[in-house]
């Protein structure tokens, strides 16, 4: 692995991917993005994740957004365990809780979420953590269990940043950093990342970076558009750029436990 910018957010198996991943993916490399996760939100599409990440050579997540929580099959654990002997696969998620979209019964989240943090556990893999508008109910959940992770794409408040980093987390910031209107507090809360615990993301297809430049013509996000995130985070911790990118490539070396030979 070389130093580049990372990427730990690309939802390459999102339909708005479907004619171009190649071009998406080669688009990235060319504009400093080398390296990227993929994510996968349930078992269909963390399988299609690491086959994009096997023939790209980039990595990939494994297991079930709280959005699919209602819809996993009894022996979803057993199948996801398998898909985590994948060298490829390097964290359980992404799981968690949403409790602004609630597309799944809270009960069904927590209970999903729980399994998958019992299952890192076991693999002794960092977790992939998504949450909207259930911190105090994640934070009380993890607390049940001893894992590694990051909150990707965090959005909540100090509060909840304080809690997250006091157990150990690390921290993914997207685009909604460069939102003028809804990033507003992101924006406060930024600097005090610790420099240890900062990861970027654009979360493609979504999220698209409100401070690019031209517009482009499409509202979808693409993980080239990382640029533009560090960018804004760079200018918010009055960090400079080549600092910022070395400092969020070991961390992704450090908490994903991938090449640690440079
Ligand atoms: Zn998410």
């Amino acid at each position: 692995m070389s130093a580049s910018w990372v990427d730990i957010a690309v939802n390459l198996t999102n339909a708005q991917f479907n004619d171009d991943a190649c071009d998406v993916v080669e688009h990235a490399k060319r504009a400093g993005v080398e390296h990227m996760l993929l994510v996968g939100c349930d078992l269909e599409s963390s399988k299609q994740s690491l086959d994009y990440a096997e023939r790209w050579d980039l990595f990939a997540t494994a297991g079930v957004h709280p959005h699919d929580a209602k819809d996993v099959v009894q022996d979803y654990l057993v199948q996801l365990t398998d898909l985590h002997n994948h060298s490829k696969a390097i964290a359980v998620g992404e799981c968690g809780l949403d409790f602004n979209r609630d597309f799944s019964p809270r009960q069904v989240q927590q209970h999903v979420l729980s399994e998958q943090l019992a299952l890192a556990e076991s693999l002794n893999k960092p977790v992939y953590l998504h949450e909207r508008e259930a911190s105090e109910t994640l934070l009380s959940i993890l607390k049940e269990h001893k894992v590694r992770g990051i909150l990707h794409c965090f959005t909540g408040n100090q509060q909840a940043l304080e809690a997250y980093l006091d157990y150990g987390l690390h921290i993914g910031v997207t685009g909604w950093v460069c939102d003028e209107r809804r990033g507003q507090e992101l924006q406060t809360l930024v600097p005090i990342i610790p420099d240890d615990r900062l990861h970027l993301e654009t979360d493609a297809p979504f999220l698209i970076p409100r401070t690019l430049t031209p517009k482009p013509k499409h509202r979808r996000n693409e993980p080239a558009f990382l640029i533009a995130v560090a960018q804004q985070v760079a200018r918010l911790r009055g960090a400079e750029l080549p600092t910022l990118k070395l400092q969020c490539y070991r961390n992704f070396k450090t908490l994903f436990g991938v090449d640690n030979n440079d």
